[in-house]
């Protein structure tokens, strides 16, 4: 037997260190949780995600009765995808807030979503994560280092 050790980076700011286009991402990011239509969870997602070239896209989870809604970071994605099929994606930002504030941890995507942009970064464009809490940020390089033992064998 051997073993195989996995290790993530993850880098952690504050909002005044990041660059002017993480912050915009940020700032829409938090904007966009007022889209959210969430009765059921009260847990508001925003996201904010910009292409390499140049569109910003913003998404909000959605949420229903039968339990078959949609995250925000993935709305956001499914919307870029649709109006502009093969342009990579270059960065997403995600924030969640919940009972009166943002949360304070950063929110990690759920499996489906990180799945979801994995297969956007198929073709050799690494994602940048930017996962902002109400004062730390972290931000990982891409949606592979949130899944080392993805399936992506199709
Ligand atoms: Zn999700």
């Amino acid at each position: 037997m051997t073993e195989k050790k996995i290790t993530t980076k993850v880098r952690v700011y504050s909002y005044n260190e990041l660059t002017e286009e993480q912050k915009n991402l940020v700032d829409l990011a938090r904007e966009a949780t007022t889209h959210a239509y969430s009765p059921y969870s009260n847990f508001k997602v925003g996201a904010a995600l910009k292409l390499d070239n140049g569109e910003i896209f913003i998404g909000a989870n959605q949420e229903n009765a039968a339990f078959a809604g949609i995250c925000g970071e993935r709305a956001a994605l499914y919307a870029a995808g649709a109006k502009f099929p093969g342009i990579p994606v270059k960065a997403v930002a995600i924030t969640s807030f919940t009972r009166g504030e943002f949360v304070v941890e950063p929110t990690a995507p759920c499996g489906v979503c990180r799945q979801a942009f994995l297969e956007f970064e198929k073709n050799g464009h690494p994602i940048e994560l930017i996962l902002a809490g109400k004062e730390k940020i972290y931000i990982l390089d891409s949606f592979q280092a949130t899944m080392p033992l993805s399936f992506t064998d199709f």
